[in-house]
């Protein structure tokens, strides 16, 4: 199973089965009904929503919660049963798992694994699988079927009292009651070579092949995918038996290489070109550490094979492309952080950031290195996440709020341009480098409050840090007197306690004490506050460094509606 599941959740009476169920899978997570569920890695407010999502992702469902509510919400979008994902339902105090969904992506194997870990009886209704004790349809990892249709009318045979026999190696097959005799006509063959259609096999193919290509083969660019399926296709070999592809590290980053291991759905991996370039086939037997055979149409080829005895794990073939994830987590609360930055911290190795910011977007599974630094040290910081990313390892770099404001994003690309003439150069180079953004503190403030940046608006940093002084009054200045809406990031600290007082001067110069202003503290973080103020008001002891100050243009106000507790400020989208 590749994608961890979902475990979902509508109340605390599930949670410790829901903990116990996420413990057997790494990186799984608990999805929490908003409002009833405090401690969810993940909340949710529309159960049917939510599911659907989920569902049309991929992504396994384990519902600890009555199978007709699962049944209810997937019901409109069953429509195509050889894609779907795994769904279970599973009693919240963990007494009975009834897998629903997923026959052919492994559900029952997963409610044998559930209920394991629960240690319960799963309730298993395939007739197959009851008859076999496995569902011969569904291979385990590193195994694919040649044909699912041809499966169904093999394993109906087998019901209707036919016997098979087993060629090739299929160790999952070894403790099922599977009707085998030597002499029988049916076959279960478990080959990387291709199936020729024959109707009395039902053939499964291992991901024991590797496939390589040398410089030469990438040289015209586009088409690699097909080239190699064409080499593949004379070498007698089927396409889903590949696992990996590997290339030279000097192409590390080659687009063209990048989209051919998608096509084909294959691990994408280097290693360094051995003495003679452009051969694929020493390439492959320098690296590949079981044994293997090798299969090309001769020595210089660019494109060879290597067919391994099992299947390959991809990640023990040379290394891989190392990654560098520059995020942002939003202003702290689980469901302001993008499923992108989502994913990209649960796909890293190595998680880099400041303290408060590294345990803010955990936790942390074992098998993840989190280095926590001082928030000074952004240049090292940035300079740290490319030598880890340089040797291969996923980084995720996270900032609050959004990376590229105030933030490390702007220091990586800094340390990637610093290091142009430097021998590192073309590793740190070949990273594959992703920003994705957040929710800024400024906009998860004025959310909060309102639309006070609803018109032109700017962001400063009262910092003085990075800038001088009088580049700050100046911009203020000019903000302030083009009436621009003005947010305030890193308004005050104790190593900066006048600066404040001195902006608020200026922009007072230019703005009406009726000002409106918004306070922000510990947005989206226990113990938010926000207040609403007036720029008179306004004293540098009501803000501190974990403060956002908005000050409003002329135009911005308050209201409350009739009726309604709640105080909006907005700034209209006209001016007069
Ligand atoms: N990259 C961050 C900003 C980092 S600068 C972002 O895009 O939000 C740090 C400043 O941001 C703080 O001094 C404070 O002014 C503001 N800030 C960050 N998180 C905040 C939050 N949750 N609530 C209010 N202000 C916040």
């Amino acid at each position: 199973m590749t994608t961890p599941p979902a475990i979902v959740i509508l109340g605390v009476g599930a949670q410790a089965t829901a903990r116990r169920v996420q413990a057997r899978y790494e990186g799984a997570q608990v999805h929490g009904l908003q409002g009833r569920v405090t401690d969810a890695d993940v909340s949710f407010s529309e159960l049917g929503v939510h599911l659907g999502e989920l569902y049309a992702s991929g992504t396994p469902i384990v519902a600890l919660c009555a199978a007709g509510i699962v049944i209810r919400c997937l019901a409109p979008l069953l429509a195509n049963k050889g894609i779907e994902p795994p769904v279970l339902a599973v009693a919240e105090d963990g007494s009975a798992v009834v897998p629903l969904l997923g026959g052919l992506s492994g559900v029952n194997t997963m409610a044998r694994e559930i209920a394991a870990a629960l240690d319960v009886p799963p309730a298993i209704t395939t007739s197959g699988e009851l008859r076999f004790g496995a569902c011969v349809l569904n291979p385990p990892d590193g195994y694919t079927l040649a044909s699912l249709d041809q499966g169904k009318r093999f394993v109906s045979d087998l019901l209707a009292g036919e016997a098979t026999r087993i060629e090739g190696d299929a160790p999952w097959l070894d403790g099922v009651q599977l009707p085998r005799a030597d002499d029988a006509q049916r076959a279960i063959r478990v080959t990387p070579l291709a199936w020729s259609g024959a109707a009395d096999e039902l053939v499964i193919h291992p991901r024991s092949v590797a496939v390589a290509v040398a410089v030469d083969a990438t040289a015209t660019g586009d088409g690699l995918h097909e080239r190699i399926l064409d080499a593949a296709r004379a070498q007698g070999l089927a396409a889903t038996s590949l696992a990996v592809l590997l290339a030279p590290l000097s192409l590390m980053g080659n687009p063209a290489l990048q989209r051919a291991a998608t096509a084909l759905q294959v691990a994408l991996r280097y290693s360094a070109e051995p003495g003679a370039p452009g051969h694929a086939v020493d390439m492959l037997n320098q690296t590949l550490r079981v044994p293997h055979t090798t299969l090309a149409a001769d020595t210089k080829t660019p494109i060879a094979f290597a067919v391994a005895h099992a299947p390959l794990d991809p990640a023990t073939v040379g290394r891989a492309r190392g990654k560098l994830s520059v995020i942002g987590l939003g202003p702290g609360d689980a469901s302001l952080l993008a499923p992108a930055a989502r994913a990209a911290l649960a796909q890293a190795t190595d998680i880099l950031g400041y303290e408060t910011y590294v345990k803010m977007a955990g936790p942390f599974r074992a098998d993840q290195r989190v280095h926590g630094t001082d928030n000074r040290e952004e240049m090292q910081r940035a300079r740290h996440a490319f030598e880890l990313a340089s040797a291969g390892r996923r980084v995720a770099m996270v900032s609050s709020g959004d990376p590229g404001v105030f933030a490390m994003a702007a220091a990586v690309l800094e340390a990637l341009d610093d290091a142009r003439d430097e021998p590192q150069c073309a590793a740190w180079a070949a990273v594959e480098l992703e920003i994705v953004p957040g929710i800024s503190a400024a906009l998860a403030t004025a959310a909060q409050a309102g639309a006070p940046l609803g018109h032109d608006f700017c962001m400063l940093s009262l910092s003085d840090n990075l800038k001088p002084w009088s580049i700050i009054e100046t911009r203020l200045r000019h903000a302030a007197e083009a009436d621009l809406v003005m947010a305030f990031y890193n308004p005050i600290s104790r190593a900066r306690p006048w600066q404040l007082d001195k902006a608020l001067d200026i922009v007072r110069a230019f703005r009406a004490p009726k000002t409106i202003v918004v306070l922000g503290r510990d947005i989206g973080r226990p113990g938010a506050t926000l207040k609403t103020k007036t720029l008179s008001e306004l004293k540098s002891a009501d803000v501190d460094m974990r403060t956002m100050v908005i000050i409003g243009s002329s135009t911005t106000r308050v209201f409350r509606p009739a009726g309604s507790g709640q105080e909006w400020a907005y700034t209209p989208r006209w001016y007069e």
